[in-house]
This record gives C-alpha cells, structure tokens and sequence, in this order.
C-alpha cells in the first residue's frame, strides 16, 4: 500500500528551520493496521498528512500503490485522496451547519456521485456507525462519540484503501474511546481496510499489529502487537519479535516521555 523512503519535512518557522521528519522508511501493507505513538511535538501529525495527500515531503518518496505521492500533480494528488483515502481527526472536523447526513454526503461531492446516491449511500454509511436514528441531527446535538461516528462514516462512506486517525479518541472519555475503537475494529476486519493511527493512548494503539514510534521526527517499528490483532496479515509483513522487545504500556520502554499518554493538546 505504502512504501516510504527518506522522508523529511521542513517547515520555516521565522528565519529558521524546523526538521518535522528526518527520514522516514516505512512499509505499510495491504490490510494491515498501524499504529503509531510518541510525543507530542514529534512529527506524528505530519506524517499521517503526508501519507494522506495533505502535505508534501520536502524529500524523500511517498509511494501509494504505484505512484509517488511526493510527485504528483495537485489535481492528481486530491483524486487520489478523494477516492482511496479516509481521514479522521481528534476534533471530528464536522460542518457545524450540516446535518449528519449532509457531512457524510460532502466526501461523495468530488467523486460525482448523483445527488440520490449520496443521500443513500450517507444513510447506509450512518447506519453502520450506529447512526440511523440521527440523520438530520446537526453536529451541535450530538455528543463527542455520536460525532466521531459521523466522522467515521465520512471518511468511509467513499469506500477507501486506507483509513487514516489521527488522535481518533483522543477528545472521547474511555468508555466513548473503547466504542470508537470497536467499530473501528469491525470496519477493519470487515472491510479489509488498511488502517493507519497516531495516539498517545497506549489501549488504542496495542489493538493494532504493528506500533511504531515517532521521535524527532524518526520513526521506528517497536513491536508487534498482541495476536488478537491478527488478521490476514503474513507472518513475513510483520516485524520479527526481538529479544529486547519492548511492552508497549510502558512509556518509558518506548523512549517516549513520561507524560506523554496524558498529554492531550497535540496540533
Ligand atoms: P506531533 O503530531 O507528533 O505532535 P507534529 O507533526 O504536529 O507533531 O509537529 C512536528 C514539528 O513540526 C513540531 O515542532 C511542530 O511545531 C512543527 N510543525 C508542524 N506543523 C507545522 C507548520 N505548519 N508550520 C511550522 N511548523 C510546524
Ligand atoms: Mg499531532
């Protein structure tokens, strides 16, 4: 699905520079799910846009299936994040003015889907998130788990390759998060999505098959998760477990900062 190499990203911050990523190789598989922790201030924001389209490398290769996403035109870029790719984001980026209905429908606008399709598909796509009952509900009547589903289904509703979270649950109190990541796991198993997730919280991100860590702006694959994650991955795509593997609940294991699974501002 995924193949990186060299990734770096600058950006300017007054008249210097910062190194938000410092050469990022990263194999994602078809199928698989990822997840990725570290602290806040690391870069793990900027590569999940990068692996979303959002943002270019400033060097370095982002191949999707085949194409270097580093490359590509613009238009060519936004067909492929209109068509294969699914975002979701800490603060559920809903329209406030639309209806649960009319936010799932806007992710079908660029693929031209008729405006019948759309109400339908969004209807469909709500139902799976348990959403059947809250069609016309705008995003200010609903609670913070009610809207991340909705957010869900827009990211879905275009039937994607790659799910992408970015701190999925990092606004939900735990029962709301421990929800969230069921359904996600379910839209995983069922749908043979691959699935990409950055979060501080250590419960989310063990339900993936495979944890990375971000630091200053360099990644690496800790461990495989518990087998529970397992689902059609091969035994080749995952990372061989090491004598010195790491748990991944201990922070301090995973070179990350003690704070880091309580922090919660992470812009
Ligand atoms: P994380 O998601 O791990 O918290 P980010 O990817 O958001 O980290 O940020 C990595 C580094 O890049 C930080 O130092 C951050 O301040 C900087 N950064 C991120 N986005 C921008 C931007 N648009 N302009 C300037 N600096 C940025
Ligand atoms: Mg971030």
């Amino acid at each position: 699905m995924y193949k990186l190499s060299g990734v770096t990203k600058n950006y300017q911050k007054g008249r210097g520079t910062v190194a938000a990523l410092r050469g990022v190789d990263l194999v994602v598989e078809d199928g698989e799910w990822l997840s990725i922790q570290g602290p806040t201030g690391h870069g793990k924001s900027t590569l999940l846009q990068i692996l979303g389209g959002l943002d270019r490398p400033s060097g370095g290769v982002v191949d999707f299936d085949g194409r270097d996403l580093a490359q590509l035109r613009e238009a060519e870029v936004t067909k492929v994040r209109a068509e294969s790719i699914g975002f979701v984001f800490q603060t559920f980026n809903l329209i406030p003015t639309l209806s649960a209905q009319e936010n799932v429908e806007t992710a079908l606008v660029p693929l031209h889907v008729s405006a019948t399709a759309r109400r339908q598909r969004a209807a469909i796509a709500l139902e799976a998130v348990g959403l059947a009952d809250r069609l016309r509900h705008v995003p200010g009547e609903l609670s913070g788990g009610q809207q991340q589903r909705v957010a869900i289904a827009r990211a879905l509703v275009k039937e994607p390759k790659v799910l992408l979270a970015d701190e999925p649950t990092g606004n939900l109190d735990e029962d709301t998060r421990d929800e969230i990541i069921a359904l996600l796991d379910t839209m995983w198993r069922e749908r043979g999505l691959t699935m990409v997730f950055v979060t501080h919280d250590s419960t989310v991100a063990r339900r993936a098959q495979r944890i990375g860590v971000m630091k200053n702006g360099r990644l690496t694959i800790k461990k495989t998760a518990s087998s529970r994650a397992a689902r059609t991955v091969p035994a080749s795509q995952a990372a061989a477990p090491q004598p010195d593997d790491v748990d991944p609940d201990d922070p301090s294991a995973l070179g990350l900062d003690a704070d880091a699974d309580s922090a919660t501002a992470d812009d």
